[in-house]
């Protein structure tokens, strides 16, 4: 069973708003195990909307319209579903004494327009709608046969089942979880079970490498099916399928899941909606230790992302410090007496090259400061975050230390790293991180190509 969604309003078609709707239909369609294969957006013009409903319905067996619902000239959905499927438009009283009774209950007499609130293509449901004036509409249509590519034709007097809601999304959600999805659950049965999904979490490898690593699995007709997604340079594997529980979803996947691990050994981190984050803060706090953090340059990202994910209680994140620039760092090492006392020849300046590096012994020593002055027993120095002026001008590759305090060495790695600005910090700061998982899971530092910086 397929769905299309459409979306209706001049504000989303000019830019003014966000098409949110569309978003959180699709993931309730998926949630009952109905695959959403379009998203329609089109303005308030009523031949529009009366095409892409015919359209949609010749396509799909369900869909689902927002938006257009109001009392006002400019909403049309109800009319472009009667003329779409030459149906009369016709009042439904109950519907116009709720609404009546909604504006007498907030003092008002209801405005001659809202009337066509209450108007519905003959033979409709109503959907409710408990918070707002405009019900939702709940049509079946004979529709065309139309197969999609790739299918063969099937029964010739199929249905389609057409849902119209209000744009606001919040009154829309709560028609959703209330009418529509009971409606649409009883209408795919019980027997075919619900769509589960389970997210296996990488970093580490490109997307195009897992696919290489994992050719079989991505195959598009393959069950359950894995679909990869990449966000920020953590890699998403989302292993679905239908399953009438959990429990046989879980049994059902385990191959699958047992396949991807075997391919992608540790560069699988996590799993649902875990971060890098969540997994060095769960360690952490698993194995009592702490963690401090030293970031230079332009961001501070993981003193960020541990802030929010570390429980209060836990405080696994003993602290962190952020160092604009290369320069900031070094005063701040000069000013601890304790601190190693080599010259630093630096040109320190407003538009220093961030790419440049303090010797290593100088990062080193960075990181045992951190660690001694935050009382914590690890501590990671990840330096030096171009600005985005910066990476927009170079257009290449930085290179970046990290420096990772334990209580008995000092590790230190170099890497070369370029990408988008928008993705680069981030990447950075996530190798950062999972130089930090990589020690806690004892997986040893040498063997993933840390050099031993230790004394
Ligand atoms: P109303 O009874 O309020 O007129 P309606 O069904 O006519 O409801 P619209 O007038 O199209 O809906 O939109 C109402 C509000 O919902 C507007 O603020 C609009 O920006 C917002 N909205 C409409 N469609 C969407 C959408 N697809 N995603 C997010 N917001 C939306």
């Amino acid at each position: 069973m397929h769905a299309e969604i459409i979306a209706i309003g001049d504000e989303l078609t000019s830019g003014q708003r966000l098409d949110t709707n569309s978003r959180w239909l699709s993931q309730q369609l998926g949630d009952l195990g109905i695959q959403t294969a379009r998203h329609t957006t089109i303005g308030d013009s009523l031949s529009d909307n009366v095409e892409a409903l015919q359209r949609a319905v010749a396509r799909a067996e369900v869909v689902v319209c927002t938006g257009g619902l109001g009392p006002t000239l400019d909403d049309l959905t109800r009319q472009a579903m009667a003329d779409a499927f030459q149906l009369p438009l016709e009042l439904d009283q109950e519907s116009l004494d709720k609404i009546v009774a909604m504006f007498a209950s907030r003092n008002r007499e209801m405005p001659e327009n809202n009337r066509v609130q209450a108007m519905f293509p003959r033979g409709s449901q109503i959907v409710p709608n408990p918070h707002g004036s405009a019900p939702g509409i709940d049509l079946q249509v004979a529709a065309p046969q139309q197969a999609r590519t790739g299918e063969s034709p099937g029964n010739v007097n199929r249905s389609c089942r057409v849902f119209a809601l209000p744009g606001v999304p919040a009154e829309m959600r709560q028609m959703w979880l209330e009418t529509v999805a009971p409606r649409l659950e009883l209408l795919l049965g019980s027997q075919l079970g619900r769509l589960h999904y389970h997210a296996v979490k990488v970093f580490g490898i490109g997307e195009s490498d897992v696919e290489v690593k994992l050719p079989q699995l991505i195959a598009r007709q393959r069950t359950p099916t894995v679909g990869i997604t990449v966000s920020r340079a953590t890699i998403t594997l989302r292993v679905a399928g239908r399953a009438t529980d959990a429990a046989t979803f879980q049994h059902q996947i385990a191959p699958t899941l047992g396949e991807i691990e075997s391919a992608l050994g540790d560069l699988v981190f996590g799993a649902g909606d875990d971060e890098l984050e969540h997994v060095v803060a769960r360690n952490l706090k698993q194995q009592g230790r702490t963690l401090a953090c030293v970031e230079v340059g332009a961001a501070s990202w993981i003193s960020d992302w541990l802030l929010k994910v570390d429980e209060p209680q836990c405080r696994c994140f003993a602290g962190g410090v952020a160092f604009p620039n290369r320069s900031a760092a070094e005063r701040w090492l000069e000013r601890e007496p304790a601190a190693e006392s080599k010259t630093i020849t630096s040109g320190c300046g407003e538009m220093e090259n961030a790419s440049e590096t303090l010797e290593d012994e100088r990062w080193t020593a960075i990181a045992r400061l951190a660690a001694e002055r935050f009382g914590a027993e690890l501590a990671l120095v990840v330096g030096v975050y171009p600005s985005v002026k910066e990476m927009e001008c170079t257009n290449g590759t930085f290179d970046f230390v990290f420096a990772l305090a334990t209580s008995t060495t000092v590790h230190l790695e170099r890497r070369a790293m370029g990408g988008h600005p928008d993705v680069l910090g981030p990447r950075v700061a996530k190798t950062g991180l999972d130089i930090v998982r990589r020690y806690l899971a004892n997986e040893g530092l040498t063997r993933n190509g840390l050099a031993n910086n230790g004394q």
